[in-house]
């Protein structure tokens, strides 16, 4: 018995400040006296404050760099020569992440959709909502906005910021994937050409928002 009060008494017990990096260990008494200077524990503290700080200031810089990952962005090259052929560019498709699960498209066509007579003044763009693989459990007809953005790449009119456009799907004619939504004027070439175009590339990215009261 007094061999093992012996052993306790001599137990060498860390600095309740350890979370702090303290690394102190003593007796118990040695350890009341420690734990009372304040100085060097308030500098831990310090030390451990500016830390947390430092890393909240890169976690919040992670995360908006994967919110902005979480919106595609879209690549279009060759904007002349679309527009001369009349060529249509169709976006990879993508899965919406807020709420998750549509699956899109987007389509642009350079030269315009050519069933109204201004279409050589203005580029179109149209949302193909495709079927996917979480249609069973999605809510469907699919309510919501999308709103497609043209990023505005050039340093001498960056003022004007993005230049976007927001589709409203009311439900009607989305009762299920399959269906695509055109925005004939989305842009006038001419303001595209002057504000927007660099290098004949064109830069898009698609954000969602569902309203639809059950999704
Ligand atoms: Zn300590």
């Amino acid at each position: 018995m007094k061999r093992h009060l012996d052993k306790c008494f001599h137990t060498m017990i860390p600095c309740k400040y350890i979370k702090l990096g303290c690394q102190m260990k003593g007796k118990r008494k040695d350890m009341v006296v420690h734990e009372d200077d304040s100085k060097c524990h308030l500098r831990m503290a310090l030390d451990s404050v500016l830390k947390l700080h430092q890393e909240n200031t890169d976690l919040k810089g992670k995360v908006s760099r994967l919110e902005s990952c979480s919106q595609p962005t879209f690549k279009l090259t060759e904007y002349s020569k679309k527009r001369q052929f009349n060529e249509v560019f169709v976006s990879p498709s993508f899965y919406t992440s807020s709420p998750a699960g549509y699956h899109m498209s987007i389509s642009v066509l350079a030269n315009g959709d050519d069933s109204e007579c201004d279409q050589k003044s203005y580029l179109s763009v149209s949302i193909n909502i495709k079927r996917g693989e979480n249609d069973e459990w999605l809510e469907w007809p699919f309510v919501g906005y999308v709103t497609i953005t043209l990023l505005n790449q050039l340093v001498e009119t960056r003022n004007l910021g993005h230049f976007k456009r927001t589709l409203h799907f009311d439900g009607v004619d989305s009762i299920e994937a399959g269906c695509t939504h055109l925005c004939r004027h989305f842009i006038r070439h001419d303001d595209l050409e002057t504000h927007y175009l660099k290098d004949d590339t064109l830069y898009f990215t698609v954000s969602t928002d569902i309203t639809n009261p059950k999704a």
